[in-house]
């Protein structure tokens, strides 16, 4: 079993998706992270995210890059993230390790932007989650505050809908609900009731 959990920055998908995993004994991979894992390499390489040669060459190499590096969460990591996502070659090296990781016997839960759409088409359930720009920015200042991280709500809503822009208006595999997608709005869910959701499309697929 195949589960596509895609939609955009701070929707609530990576928890939901790794509840998903759990709960239905299937491997999980955030794909997200990948996109920060090659982001990461560039900046602590003091290269520019938007350089193609370089980006490439990292992604191509994402394997070795640990996937649990603290410095992934990062809001610099997120950024870069968001900038070698829209290349299209980065894109092309990544493809193959998350469709590598969809085949696994157990059955994986893979969540993203493209997962529905690009990576894994064919998926038994596609779920697109999604809450308004002003309450997924409540909870990423929420997170970011109870990191002691200082900043306003205004420059988190700021961000996050730039970070939406370039993931819905970028070239290679935008960010979108694919056609035979199940949407979940989170904006009025806490995540029990989104997992509950979710578990009642899931046994009914
Ligand atoms: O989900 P997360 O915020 O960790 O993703 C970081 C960035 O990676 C996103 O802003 C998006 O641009 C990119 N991404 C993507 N396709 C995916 C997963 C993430 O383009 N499947």
């Amino acid at each position: 079993m195949i589960i596509a959990v895609d939609g955009p920055v701070a929707a609530g998908k990576g928890t939901l998706a790794r509840r998903i995993a759990d709960i239905y004994k299937l491997d999980y991979l955030d794909t997200g992270a990948l996109y920060r894992a090659v982001g990461l390499k560039l900046l602590q390489d003091k290269q520019d995210p938007a350089d193609t040669a370089a980006a490439v060459t990292a992604a191509r190499h994402v394997g070795e890059i640990a996937l649990d590096d603290p410095a992934l969460r990062d809001e610099k990591t997120g950024e870069a993230a968001s900038v070698v996502a829209a290349n299209e070659d980065v894109r092309a090296e990544l493809l193959q390790y998350q469709r590598n990781f969809a085949k696994r016997e157990k059955g994986a839960v893979l969540d993203g932007r493209d997962i529905g759409t690009v990576v894994c088409p064919d998926a038994d359930v596609k779920l697109f989650v999604t809450a308004s720009a002003e309450i997924r920015a409540r909870r990423r200042f929420d997170e970011l505050a109870a990191k002691g991280v200082e900043t306003s709500f205004e420059a988190v809503l700021e961000d996050l809908q730039a970070r939406d822009a370039r993931d819905t208006g970028r070239g290679a595999a935008p960010l979108k609900k694919a056609d035979d997608a199940h949407l979940l709005d989170t904006s009025k869910l806490d995540i029990e009731a989104a997992v509950n959701a979710a578990c009642k499309i899931i046994d009914a697929a």
